[in-house]
């Protein structure tokens, strides 16, 4: 049966001292609510990884996970964090192709495609991000975008490496605009991109990936949301920054 996850994106929020304090009361609200197949994952900046990943050893069903990561191993590369430095400190997961990278970062599918295979050689699994900005929802050509998104980013994987990512359908118009998608508009693009995994990878590929869903997921709409037959839990933005609505978020699984 394919995971479960809820995972929290703290974007660039939170000092360290806060950082720490949110991570600890998240961990002592949701140990006991993650059960089974479920996992909580929560993706903090640089500077909180290490010290979460110590406080998440002995709770299996608690990750972290970094935001980007550089595609290059190593090197001359002034400012950046590789994937084999994230998962050193004890990272598990790392958010790749975010909307606020490819927006802001001019981060394409080619780039990301080798992020991918660079946070997967070093044993992360990418939270790969897919989604539609608002003006192609009304031009009709987000079914287009999501698979040019799949295919030039994570469709080159082999059955094997694709098996260990997490895809999160996020539509741009939703993200911290407090506009979520239906339940019926989310779901319709979810069994679209299982469909996709079907056509490339075989039906038992797609049933066990885990897809999520992200913008302005909150505890009123996240069980609504993950009702839904093709969405296995939630990537969430604001509502991570609150641990009684994120552990809220993660109570509406059940
Ligand atoms: P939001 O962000 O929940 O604040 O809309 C989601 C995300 O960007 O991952």
């Amino acid at each position: 049966m394919r995971k479960k996850i809820v995972a929290g994106n703290w974007k660039m929020n939170l000092d360290y001292t806060e950082g720490l304090g949110l991570f600890t009361e998240v961990i002592n609200m949701v140990k006991d609510e993650a059960t089974g197949n479920q996992e909580v994952v929560v993706c903090s900046t640089f500077i909180h990884l290490h010290s979460l990943a110590q406080l998440a050893k002995g709770y299996n069903k608690v990750s972290v996970g970094a935001q980007n990561a550089h595609q290059a191993e190593s090197g001359a590369y002034t400012g950046e964090v590789s994937a084999k430095q994230i998962k050193s400190v004890g990272a598990g997961y790392v958010i790749l192709g975010h909307s606020e990278r490819r927006q802001y970062f001019g981060e394409s599918n080619e780039l990301l495609a080798k992020k991918t295979d660079t946070a997967l050689a070093n044993g992360l699994k990418p939270i790969f991000c897919i989604g539609e900005t608002l003006q192609q929802r009304e031009a009709n050509e987000h079914f287009d975008i999501i698979k040019s998104q799949l295919v030039e980013g994570v469709f080159h994987l082999d059955a094997d490496k694709f098996g260990q990512i997490v895809l999160a359908y996020e539509p741009v118009w939703a993200i911290g605009t407090g506009v979520t998608a239906t339940s019926d508009q989310a779901q319709e693009i979810h069994a679209f991109i299982r469909a996709e995994l079907a056509a490339k990878y075989g039906q038992q590929v797609a049933d066990d990936t885990t897809i999520l869903y992200g913008g302005s997921c909150n505890p009123k709409n996240a069980a609504e949301l993950f009702a839904c037959a093709d969405i296995d839990g939630g990537l969430i933005g604001g509502a991570s920054l609150k641990s009684r609505d994120f552990t809220d978020i993660v109570k509406a699984f059940n």
